[in-house]
């Protein structure tokens, strides 16, 4: 197969360490082939609003066909946003700090995608919520951020799903392994909701290639397992997108390694949808 689009791309402007100008990154998808595409900076609180701005800006300078405008959230807790919308700052400890079951949100409106001219909107569980390093906890607790994500109006594409940030766990939590050693310690039912909501609400599933097929810190019988699991969410009916999550200064995904293991797991080129939403249709 070829991969031929990419809508989870990060610039300059992310709050985190992305690097990328977008001139570099037009000229370098052409030369690899990515014929449509889309940059996603995150957005984690409104405090990262900025950044958002500064990448439209950036993006409506060098506008191109098949160049599209995205942004990437985070799952957060209604507190935490309202805190930081009546001027407060969060507790470092938020995450750790918060409840379980507290209420779950974004910090984007739709006020804010028509003022940016967002295409589309790419959302992500980041971090455990609430719940200490312990399998059952943490599972149950992204897969309440997974549904949360598949359920919100306001998300096209549910990014990289169980995901996990290894520096984030191996600085907290060192001795602790979350599923990579084996990924079917999730049980199945959890990934029929999954499918059953994504397709429900017409939501895409990405295909993420750095943070999770590519991912030097994930073992390779993980990234099997991580792929059966894609094909069988493809099997019920879920739509795939790809997902390069480029976070360098340069646009240089092995594109080809990627290809290869999505042929080797049976997921091909018309399993692949080529552009960012759904909801159109
Ligand atoms: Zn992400
Ligand atoms: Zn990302």
């Amino acid at each position: 197969m070829k991969i031929r689009s990419d809508w989870h791309i990060h610039t300059h402007n992310s709050c985190d360490e992305a690097a990328m100008l977008i001139p570099t990154l037009i000229r370098q998808a052409k030369e690899k082939g990515i014929e449509k595409f889309g940059i996603t900076d995150h957005l984690h609180t409104i405090n990262e609003m900025p950044d958002i701005e500064a990448s439209r800006r950036e993006y409506l300078e060098y506008q191109t066909e098949n160049f599209h405008f995205g942004i990437e959230v985070s799952v957060m807790t209604t507190q935490v946003l309202e805190l930081i919308a009546q001027g407060g700052q969060a507790p470092a400890d938020w995450r750790e700090k918060s409840d379980e079951n507290a209420a779950l949100a974004i910090a984007l409106t739709k006020e804010d995608i028509d003022r940016l001219g967002i295409e589309y909107v790419v959302g992500g569980t980041h971090w455990p919520i609430g719940v200490p390093f312990e399998n059952q906890a943490l599972i149950r607790n992204y897969h309440r951020q997974n549904m949360f994500l598949a359920n919100h109006p306001l998300i096209d594409i549910v990014a990289h799903p169980w995901w996990f940030h290894s520096g984030y766990w191996k600085e907290n939590c060192p001795q602790y392994q979350p599923w990579f050693e084996d990924f079917s310690v999730i049980p199945k039912s959890l990934h029929n909701e999954f499918a059953s909501a994504v397709v429900e609400n017409k939501k895409l599933v990405e295909i993420n290639i750095s943070a999770m097929l590519l991912n030097p810190h994930y073992p390779e019988k993980f990234k099997k397992q991580y792929l059966e699991y894609l094909v069988e969410l493809k099997s019920q009916g879920v739509k795939l997108t790809i997902g390069s999550d480029c976070h360098n200064a340069d646009y240089n995904i092995d594109f080809n390694t990627a290809e290869r293991m999505l042929d080797e797991a049976g997921i091909n080129e018309n399993d692949i949808v080529d552009r960012p939403t759904l909801r159109r249709d």
